[in-house]
């Protein structure tokens, strides 16, 4: 079972309202912190262990900060999170830029930045290569192929336009001791909101045993494994969530199994987590301003699908109070709307809650992981605040909304004599 809490009383929230007006994302400081500790406690026993933070789950300079403190690193797949994580203070190896279609800027920047290259290709060597030069530390990411099922969000590896296959992976390898790379570390990512122990532990499994080939085959003796990301979080109050300190210590078991034996006990770990880190601490706060009744009874609120996709892409559950009346039955069903002139946005289809009222504050749960960060501007949609609650209870503005100035800042240019705004 998974409490579904929000970390402010109503009279606190209310006060923050009048400050900061809806829609807002708030974060909790207190509960990032807690969530990436979990985590580094169950790896406690590795050589060594860092957590990668993906930025792509909250793309926040002052998050990405906060998680640095404990100790994380980035795991970056664009120019501009390579930007966050160096605004960050996020220095060198402790970037990495896991590649896949990656133009040449990106690729510059992180050589720049001196981070870790994870490659998605045998061919985006030479590239790498003529585009950049080469990286300190590289690693290339592992496709599976059919050694793993796959699920609905991240797909089947077969189908997955990621990664390397053995055979391609092994050839990669040995291309880049060739080019003179010294340093080398290894990679997979192939679970997205997975909850179970086993597929950890098969993923773990998969990639020691290829780490140890590549000592076999090449003499090459990785720094880290990599597991990448996918720890899955609880969305719905009924599951539970991720059991990481068994995670740690089947992970372990196979480590000292496979690795060990092998001359392979100094390798380090990694994850890169962005959902399990951010996910729970974060929360959609809306006000509602329609109530409309016809064939369902529609709640209609102030943010829409372009400040929290993920109900109307994957059809995901995202847990729903109503500030102020979470002791009530839930004896009414809604669909919770947004503004946006699609019939797929909907927060919520069907759901049980309390009797709703125009003005009532309405929390979505779990908006801190592909949140905000899948924010986009169809149907000139604004993206809308972030605000961080830190642990001596004070509220820090960390992105102000957007405004139709901001929307329209790409129409102001030599000789524009469009903008909707005037000069
Ligand atoms: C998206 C992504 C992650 C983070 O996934 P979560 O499900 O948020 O943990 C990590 N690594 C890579 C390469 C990704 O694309």
């Amino acid at each position: 079972m998974a409490e579904k809490t929000f970390p402010l009383t109503y009279a606190r929230l209310k006060e923050v309202v009048r400050k900061y007006p809806t829609p807002f994302h708030i974060y909790d400081e207190h509960a990032i912190r807690q969530n990436i500790r979990a985590l580094q406690q169950a790896f406690a026993w590795a050589p060594w262990f860092r957590e990668q933070f993906a930025v792509k789950a909250l793309p926040n300079p002052r998050i990405v900060q906060i998680l640095h403190e404990e100790g994380a690193g980035t795991d970056c797949s664009s120019l501009a999170e390579l930007y966050i994580s160096e605004a960050s203070g996020v220095k060198g190896t402790e970037i990495l830029l896991t590649s896949n279609d990656t133009p040449a800027d990106e690729f510059q920047k992180a050589i720049e930045l001196g981070a870790i290259i994870n490659l998605d290709d045998l061919s985006h060597l030479d590239f790498l290569e003529q585009n950049a030069g080469l990286p300190e530390v590289l690693c290339f990411r592992y496709n599976p192929g059919n050694l793993i099922a796959g699920n609905d969000i991240i797909g089947k590896p077969t189908e997955a336009k990621y990664g390397l296959p053995e055979d391609q992976l092994f050839e990669a390898y040995r291309r880049a001791k060739e080019k003179g790379v010294k340093r080398f570390g290894l990679h997979t990512m192939v679970a997205s909101n997975e909850r179970r122990v086993e597929a950890f532990a098969l993923t773990a499994k998969l990639v020691f045993t290829l780490a140890v080939e590549l000592k076999k085959r090449f003499g090459i003796h990785v720094e880290f494994v990599n597991l990448g990301g996918g720890i899955g979080i609880p969305y719905r109050p009924e599951e539970n969530p991720v059991d990481l300190p068994a995670v740690g210590e089947a992970i372990h078991r196979l480590y000292d199994k496979i690795m060990v034996p092998e001359g392979l006990g100094d390798v380090g770990l990694m994850t890169e987590s962005g959902r399990a880190m951010t996910g729970p601490a974060g929360w959609l706060v809306s006000t509602v301003i329609h109530e409309k009744k016809t064939y369902k009874d529609y709640i209609g609120l102030d943010s829409c699908m372009a400040n929290l996709m993920r109900p109307a892409m994957y059809g995901a559950y995202h847990h729903i109070t109503i500030a102020g009346k979470e002791n009530e039955p839930c004896d009414h069903i809604y669909d919770v709307t947004g503004s946006l002139c699609e019939n797929n946005d909907k927060f919520a289809i069907d759901r049980q809650l309390p009797k709703i009222d125009i003005g009532d504050l309405l929390i979505i749960h779990d908006t801190g992981a592909h949140g905000s960060a899948m924010g986009f501007n169809y149907n000139g949609k604004l993206w809308c605040a972030e605000l961080l609650l830190h642990e001596d209870g004070s509220i820090e503005l960390i992105r102000r909304a957007q405004t139709l100035d901001d929307y329209f800042a790409t129409l102001r240019y030599d000789g524009s004599v469009m903008h909707p705004l005037g000069k």
